[in-house]
């Protein structure tokens, strides 16, 4: 295994020993439930968004690994950010997971999220790791159903 593997391994293992954003956020405008009913992994996003602006972010569940470290990662990155630019993560994001080639651009604007580019090796952990992402944006599309990976 190659060091930058395992810096990866690292930082996923940290954001799910301690998730950034766990809890109930308590001014939210926006909610999303979203469930993997392959791994048993289910979530609840929380958003406040104003001026097409994500202000704050949070989540709460329950999920294996990789699904609560991407929920942590998910909610660090989707901070701050407008509504495009994580809707655009996205695509990015999805794309890593699920082809082969990333191009150069797509990776610069994923930053840490990248740990997970090597999940694509295991199809079955894809859902996992884009779970939160599914959830999130389905929250932004303003959707109150649940959401699940099928
Ligand atoms: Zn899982």
């Amino acid at each position: 295994m190659s060091d930058l593997q395992d810096l990866y391994q690292e930082l996923i293992l940290d954001h799910n020993k301690s998730p950034r954003n766990q809890g109930k956020l308590e001014d939210a405008n926006r909610q999303a439930q979203g469930y993997n009913p392959l791994c048993g992994d289910k979530l609840k996003v929380y958003l406040h968004v104003e001026d097409g602006i994500v202000k704050d972010i949070s989540f709460e569940g329950s999920g294996c690994a990789i699904s609560t470290a991407s929920a942590s990662l998910m909610t660090q990155s989707v901070k701050g950010k407008t509504i495009e630019q994580v809707r655009a993560m996205f695509d990015s994001y999805h794309q890593m997971l699920t082809q082969d080639s990333t191009s150069e651009s797509d990776e610069s604007s994923l930053g840490k999220l990248v740990v997970f580019s090597g999940v694509c090796q295991y199809p079955a952990r894809v859902k996992c790791a884009t779970l939160a992402w599914h959830t999130v944006k389905a929250a932004l599309d303003d959707a109150t159903v649940q959401v699940t990976t099928e």
